[in-house]
């Protein structure tokens, strides 16, 4: 059995906590037989990559944690062998890749040889150094890293590699073929987002069908704008593509879109010069409006309702985000890795259980938290998540 490190990209918020243990576990101390100590600065055996991504007003960053891969045929271990030590550079049975404190000392050009640079140099003690897995403490009782042991979100996990789901993960591309033991999901590819607004009427325009298509005409993917007017596609693989965006009463609206090389950010694009029809327009606006009010209006009612129920029972109803709880009785916020399994305060161990409205029988994506009886109130059997 051996184990593999698997990071989930959407998890990462770029807390630092795996960077800052991996300094507080290394730095200052050696572990003879696994590593020299990390110098206190110009050394990250675990650093967060910033990438930062799209255009104002679409910016985003993605935090993407780069360690050793750990890798089946490294070419670190290559480079130890073709100096002539083959023993100061080594893989272990449960995959860890070693570089031997004192063993690779002098060794030249050990610290270039990793594709991802994920090996430093110590002048200092003249060695290659880089991240071990933890493996004094593995060997000596933990199950995980100082790393993944810190990590808040479990974006970074250290797990049995014939039990991860690996699919759908990526790996270094420069590390094709060599055994990565670091796996990757949810790495970001490329975005496109917009606004379509109707500048004559100062409105953003909700419900506008958007239709993006590769260079072949052929439909990629396709969705309606938010209530801001808003689209989004994410995920999608770098290429060029078009965005057809139509809305009754106005003539189609054809956006380029390139991402080849970057996430794009197309800005509000105004379809009123587009107008053709205005009576349909008008009746498709009033309908869009009609039908975002009753939706607000439905969820307001049953918010409003649990929190009479609960107000009844001097019981609280909270909302919670998809990242964050806020406890019904104590009001102290936690972070919450899966909102749906959380179901006890860990400051004042109230029990309660989430659920949305949309589960309740109203539209809207809101996530509510009562304790266990005000949520049973509301006939909600099996609360079930879609976040
Ligand atoms: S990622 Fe780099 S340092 Fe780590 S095992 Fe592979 S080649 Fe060696
Ligand atoms: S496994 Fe240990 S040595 Fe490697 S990055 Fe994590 S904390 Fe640092
Ligand atoms: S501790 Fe976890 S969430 Fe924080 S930066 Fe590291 S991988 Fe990301």
């Amino acid at each position: 059995m051996s184990k593999v490190f698997l990071v989930n990209v959407d998890r990462c918020n770029g807390c630092h906590a795996c960077q800052v243990v991996c300094k507080d576990e290394h730095c200052q101390q050696a572990w003879p037989g696994y590593t020299a100590e990390q110098p206190l600065v110009g050394q990250f055996w675990c650093k967060i990559d910033y990438r930062e991504r799209g255009q104002v007003p679409w910016v985003r960053v993605s935090h993407i944690p780069v360690l050793c891969n750990h890798c089946a045929d490294a070419p670190c271990i290559a480079h130890a062998a073709a100096a002539g030590k083959p023993e100061a550079v080594y893989q272990r049975d449960d995959g860890l890749v070693i570089i031997d404190p004192e063993l690779a000392r002098g060794i030249s050009g050990l610290a270039k040889s990793c594709p991802v640079g994920a090996i430093y140099y110590n002048a200092e003690l003249d060695l290659a150094q880089k991240c071990s897995g933890c493996a004094h403490l593995l060997d000596n009782g933990w199950s995980v890293p100082r790393c993944v042991d810190a990590c808040p979100t479990e974006a970074l996990l250290y797990v049995e590699e014939s039990e991860a789901d690996l699919s759908s993960t990526t790996q270094a591309p420069e590390l094709a073929g060599k055994g990565s033991r670091l796996y990757y999901k949810n790495f970001p590819k490329r975005f496109v987002a917009g606004t379509i607004v109707d500048m004559e009427h100062n409105n953003v325009v909700i419900d506008a069908r958007a239709v993006l298509k590769d260079a072949a005409g052929n439909v990629v993917a396709e969705q309606m704008t938010d209530e801001f007017g808003d689209f989004k596609f994410n995920q999608i693989e770098a290429a060029r593509y078009t965005i057809e965006i139509t809305v009754p009463g106005f003539d189609k609206l054809v956006i380029s879109a390139d991402v080849t090389e970057q996430d794009l950010s197309v800005g509000d694009n105004d379809i009123s010069h587009l107008l053709v029809d205005l009576e349909t327009a008008k009746a498709a606006a009033e309908a869009a409006d009609k039908a975002a009010a009753e939706a607000a209006a439905a969820a307001r009612a049953v918010s409003e309702k649990l929190r009479e129920e609960a107000a009844a029972r001097h019981e609280h109803v909270a909302k919670v985000s998809k990242t964050s709880l806020i406890c019904p009785k104590c009001g102290k916020k936690m972070v919450a890795e899966k909102i749906e399994d959380v179901t006890r305060c860990q400051f004042c161990k109230e029990d309660f259980t989430v659920y949305t409205l949309e589960q309740l029988g109203a539209t809207g994506g809101d996530l509510l938290a009562g304790n266990a009886a005000a949520a049973a109130a509301p006939s909600v059997s099996a609360p079930k998540l879609e976040l």
